[in-house]
């Protein structure tokens, strides 16, 4: 029956979170669950869960919205929605996002701009932005996105989620469609930090299919009490006054729980973003190769929209061998400098409390330019870079527009990290 209501009230909306909907098919599969009792005392037992359209679910069509892979049928599940399913959950369909994942808008999507529930002419953030979107607008009960520099938890700051990008290594990137395979994680965005926790301990976990997956512990719920909470002096100031001030206030319901507040600085805040989109460009180009129109989809160059283009062209030439010195070897000194002197901060602090996004999302359809754009991820890519976690929950909003604190834990707190998030609430 929820299965029905959720389906009606897509049918209605016309924010464009979803891609594809098979609406028989989640009736049936609906119908089915109730059927089998084995599943009935599951954690995620009869959830209906949106799925970004770059993680493989058999059988709908995988185009991580480009024109590229538009005809692209699945026929495997990704671990995270095998995990899924063997705990209760039903698949209600493929959510919007920017196309290959390159964007902080929704923008770039061969489908067009997802809008944003809060205000339907501004942005909802991306590029997990259908998945978010989804999320606020009770389109489903639950989503999963990909983060490789921002996407769960910009547009769940955006659309007012919460947001979860597990720790590098914790959830299997086996069936995501990667776009900087060194960052990429998937994870949840939810309605409540209670929920991300679940869906996060279902689909964690060592992956023999993905080498870089660990084994960790089931996450449980920590007392937050004497917590240490950091604040960078740097993410505050390159944040929009009115979000700052934001954010401030919610720094208080730490005070309030008993947590001690350590005032920090991060020097190289600066190195973030070009160390970030190098490493990217270089990494997705190569990602890219295999989209060549030889096996499936057609070839990505002479489809694609001109973000994914931009990062091809410039990731071919600069790791080719006469440039890789200068651009991509000083990148990854830059991403070790950057882990390291991070890695100092949290011998200080249990998490590090931030703004998610320096400013609010713009009308959709605004010109803004490549940087304007990549200024968006300032202070969600130092998490990818140093392999750290973090997640965003909703911290008030300023004329409706939702504004979410950001918490961030060194690589494996995500337990402190999932902790801090509920008790925020
Ligand atoms: N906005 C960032 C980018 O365009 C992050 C994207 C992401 O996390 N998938 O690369």
């Amino acid at each position: 029956d929820r299965a029905h209501e959720y389906l009606e009230k897509i049918e209605k909306s016309n924010i464009n979170a979803y891609v594809q909907i098979n609406k028989d098919r989640v009736l049936k599969e609906a119908e089915e669950l109730e059927k089998n009792e084995k599943l009935k005392n599951k954690p995620l037992y009869g959830k209906l869960i949106a799925i970004k359209s770059n993680i493989n679910v058999n059988g709908y069509t995988i185009s991580c919205a480009s024109k590229t892979l538009e005809n692209y049928v699945s026929s495997y599940d990704a671990t995270v929605v095998k995990k899924i399913k063997s705990q209760g959950g039903l698949v209600i369909g493929m959510t919007n996002m920017d196309e290959f994942a390159c964007g902080s808008s929704g923008e770039t999507s061969y489908y067009g701009a997802t809008k944003n529930p809060n205000a339907e002419d501004r942005i909802p953030g991306g590029s997990s932005s259908g998945s978010a979107a989804a999320v606020a607008a009770d389109l489903c009960d639950m989503a999963l996105g990909s983060d490789t520099g921002g996407s769960i938890r910009n547009p769940a700051s955006h659309c007012g989620v919460v947001g979860f990008k597990p720790s590098y290594g914790v959830v299997s990137r086996q069936g995501l469609c990667d776009l900087a395979m060194s960052f990429d994680q998937i994870g949840p965005l939810t309605k409540n930090a209670e929920d991300a926790f679940v869906l996060t301990n279902v689909i964690k976990g060592l992956d023999i299919s993905d080498s870089t997956t660990v084994d960790t512990p089931k996450f449980e719920k920590k007392n937050i009490e004497n917590y240490k909470i950091g604040i960078v002096k740097e993410f505050m100031d390159v944040s929009d006054e009115k979000i700052r001030n934001k954010i401030e206030e919610g720094i208080e319901v730490f005070k309030d729980l008993g947590c001690k507040i350590v005032e920090l600085n991060y020097n190289y805040t600066d190195l973030a973003l070009p160390t970030y989109y190098l490493i990217n460009y270089v990494e997705f180009f190569s990602a890219t190769r295999k989209y060549d129109g030889r096996r499936y989809g057609y070839p990505i160059e002479e489809v694609c929209g001109e973000e994914v283009l931009r990062r091809i062209l410039i990731g071919k030439h600069i790791s080719e061998k006469e440039f890789s010195g200068k651009y991509y070897k000083k990148a990854l000194q830059a991403r070790r400098l950057m882990k390291m002197e991070m890695l100092k901060l949290f011998k200080e602090v249990d998490v590090i409390a931030s703004p998610t996004v320096p400013k609010l999302p713009h009308k959709i359809g605004e010109e803004l330019t490549p940087m304007e754009m990549y200024a968006y991820d300032v202070l969600t890519v130092p998490t990818n870079i140093c392999g750290m976690c973090a997640g965003v929950v909703k911290c008030g909003d300023i004329n409706g527009i939702p504004v979410g604190l950001q918490i961030q834990g060194k690589p494996f707190d995500d337990e402190k990290v999932l902790s801090a998030m509920i008790e925020f609430e």
